[in-house]
């Protein structure tokens, strides 16, 4: 593959985890800018190369599908998110000038105006009909979740989360205990209406909540935002009416007569019963809208509720429909991001954490500090190389810490102060903080220092390891174990009745040790057997993500499941064989090889086999003359479409993929077939014509 191939692989399937990790995980590792940047990079590329782009670019999607016990939530109109601008620097609070160019707010004005010289820009699309000074509505972007309620002749019937954007998930249930949520619209007119906004908590009564929490012996929440989200997909919704979460409505999805402005229809929600936020401004012309922007920052850390930025919209309702839409986003409105908030705190102590595969990470423990309305106790340190080289840390310092969006707060700078000097440097410990084994260090990358790792080698006995690999095993995309949480996780360990995954399956055979465990009962005892034993069943895909192979997350785990039917096959493969698995990289190749060459490993693997798990393969593919067959379509066929030709080659058993590699096994090209064509001649894989794919779909020689 040429290099932006690969680039555009590389950013295809990063970005993809950050959605998983951002939309169904609630476990989201980069800030909003970071992934941003990825994804504007994939978008310029693609654009360089539209033959490479392929057909599950997150460029072409909105966010990650749902998936839970949840029953499924339809948007009639698919929730789209909007563009991002950025604020440019943080702290001076510069009016727009003459000088605009290259200013904090250089994102709204290149969205109205397009760049010099360069087509795009509100004014321009909009030509002779955009007025002279167009009219906005400027509202706080707030930072909850995103939610869609549906009304039935002004009755509350349904609501459900975003989720991909077309399908969310049903959390009616949990909608109906909030306090601000209106039942009945009044005066609303008969028929069905979707009103769309943002739950999220106040923030006085999520720190209220906590104290309660704390009182209790509980864990605190760190982050409102990820608190909102596993409240609201709670199945029992005794527990989200105990939490202090709101509603607030921004616009609307099915609104058959919806008023000819955005305001009026903000205040035909007020009318309604919705509460909207007051912070809500119309400004006729971009200067006004930029000084309304501007005011919602200044007040950002006396709000209520968290923001992350401004959200700016066309007012006029037939400018919006002029505008229309961008592959996944309406042009007529953009989310203006502000920096992340960022207070000065003193460190007290690094933590040295130890994850479910032996890596040792710095977490900064702080003296209290409020960053964005919450009070945030830890932040990350990320890695050694961050910790003594990019930041110098030394004992007690006073360190600038950043909280963007629900991302772990991080250290981003120490501040130089007097004596500071004479205070030790924080250094790693040569033994592992929890178990006392000597640490491992990986050899250093020329060139790149922030990807040295330090482990703990002891997999099997070291109990933060043993807890973590349990915890995972049990988690709910994998084995999917209910009732096996952390609590009972350490408990386990501790009591020696599970230091693998394999053990768990002999729980069975010691109910009574099971039972004597504190806070258990012989129903939970049973219930917690019955899950395990549930688990046996799942399928390989599931299994292999549960034992926790380098690299492999869910997409890749149903691609080896596919390929290889069966664990022992797996065990079998070689470098190569693995290779030639669509969407595994070398790399990824070699990871998984050297997982299953492990001694430990396939010990483990034998050992959940003979307790029963297993190992369950996926159901055929329908199967036909194409079965195990790769396609790539280009040009224009005489007489059908490529979507029809993707249809009749998938019926057949074949697999039509994006772009061609040496794993592409027939090019189907047609008329005015581009670079596609010329890789195959390239590599030398079979070119066939309609007719010709045709009579290799009907089971014909080829
Ligand atoms: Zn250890």
């Amino acid at each position: 593959m040429s290099d932006a191939a690969l680039r555009i692989a590389w950013l295809t399937a990063e970005l993809l985890r950050h959605n998983r990790l951002y939309h169904e995980e609630n476990a989201p590792e980069i800030s909003d800018q970071a992934y941003d940047t990825l994804f504007r990079e994939l978008e310029a590329l693609e654009g360089e190369h539209p033959d490479k782009a392929r057909p599950d670019s997150p460029t072409r999607i909105v966010g990650g599908a749902a998936v839970s016990e949840l029953k499924s939530f339809v948007h009639v109109v698919p929730m789209l998110s909007l563009q991002n601008g950025y604020r440019r620097s943080a702290g001076e609070e510069a009016p727009p000038s003459d000088d605009r160019w290259g200013g904090p707010y250089e994102d709204l004005l290149e969205w109205e105006s397009g760049k010099p010289r360069r087509s795009g820009g509100l004014r321009r699309l909009l030509g002779e009909a955009a007025p002279r000074a167009i009219a906005y509505v400027v509202e706080p972007k707030l930072d909850g979740l995103a939610m869609e309620l549906v009304y039935v002749d002004g009755e509350f019937v349904a609501g459900g989360t975003r989720g991909d954007g077309a399908v969310g998930e049903d959390v009616t249930h949990n909608l109906r205990t909030l306090a601000n949520l209106p039942r009945r619209l009044i005066g609303a007119p008969a028929g069905r209406i979707s009103v769309r906004g943002e739950v999220l908590f106040d923030l006085a009564g999520f720190e209220r909540m906590n104290s309660e929490r704390e009182a209790r012996g509980e864990k605190r929440f760190e982050n409102p935002r990820n608190s909102a989200a596993g409240t609201m997909r709670q199945l029992d919704p005794a527990m989200c009416r105990d939490r202090p979460l709101q509603f607030f409505a921004h616009s609307a999805g099915e609104h058959p007569d919806a008023p000819p402005s955005h305001h009026e229809l903000l205040e035909q929600f007020v009318r309604w019963g919705f509460t909207v936020s007051p912070l809500c401004r119309r400004c006729v012309g971009l200067e006004a809208a930029i000084a309304a922007i501007a005011a919602i920052e200044a007040s950002r850390a006396e709000l209520p509720y968290e923001i992350d930025g401004a959200v700016i919209k066309v007012d006029n309702v037939a400018l919006q429909e002029e505008l229309g839409f961008v592959t996944r986003s309406p042009r007529w409105a953009m989310a203006f991001k502000y920096p992340p908030a960022q207070v000065h705190t003193r460190l007290a102590s690094v933590l040295f954490s130890v994850g479910r595969t032996g890596q040792v990470t710095p977490v900064a423990q702080l003296e209290p500090a409020r960053v964005g309305g919450v009070t945030v106790r830890n932040a990350s340190l990320h890695n050694e190389h961050q910790m003594l080289r990019v930041l110098g840390l030394r004992e007690g310092d006073r360190l600038v810490i950043q909280r963007a969006g629900d991302v772990i707060p991080e250290v981003v700078a120490a501040v130089d102060e007097p004596g500071r000097e004479e205070r030790p440097r924080v250094l790693y410990p040569e033994l592992c903080p929890v178990c006392g084994h000597p640490l491992l260090r990986s050899l250093a990358d020329e060139g790149k220092p922030e990807m040295v790792q330090i482990r703990c080698p002891n997999s099997f006995g070291c109990a933060a390891q043993v807890e973590g690999a349990l915890r995972h095993f049990a988690s709910r995309l994998a084995m999917d174990i209910e009732g096996l949480g952390e609590k009972l996780v350490g408990q386990l360990v501790a009591a020696g009745l599970a230091l693998r995954p394999s053990d768990l399956y002999a729980l069975a055979g010691r109910a009574p040790d099971l039972v004597a465990l504190d806070r258990m009962g012989e129903q939970s005892a049973r219930n917690l057997l019955d899950s395990i034993e549930l688990s046996k069943g799942r399928p390989l895909d599931r299994v292999l993500l549960a034992l926790g192979v380098p690299m492999v997350g869910e997409a890749t785990a149903r691609e080896l499941a596919r390929h290889f039917r069966g664990v022992e096959p797996l065990l079998a493969a070689t470098v190569d064989e693995l290779d030639a698995v669509p969407n595994v990289a070398l790399t990824t190749a070699t990871a998984i090889h050297g997982f299953f060459a492990d001694a430990g490993n396939r010990a483990e693997i034998a050992a959940l086999q003979a307790v029963g798990v297993r190992f369950v393969p996926p159901p055929a593919l329908a199967a036909g003359p194409l079965t195990g067959k790769t396609f790539v379509l280009t040009g224009t066929l005489p007489s059908m479409g490529r979507d029809e030709m993707k249809l009749r080659i998938e019926a057949a058993g074949g697999k039509v993929a994006g772009s061609v590699s040496k794993k592409t096994d027939f090019v189907v090209a047609g008329a005015e077939a581009g670079a596609k064509l010329d890789k195959a001649t390239e590599l030398g894989v079979p070119v066939l014509d309609q007719a010709g794919a045709l009579a290799l779909i009907a089971g014909g020689n080829s």
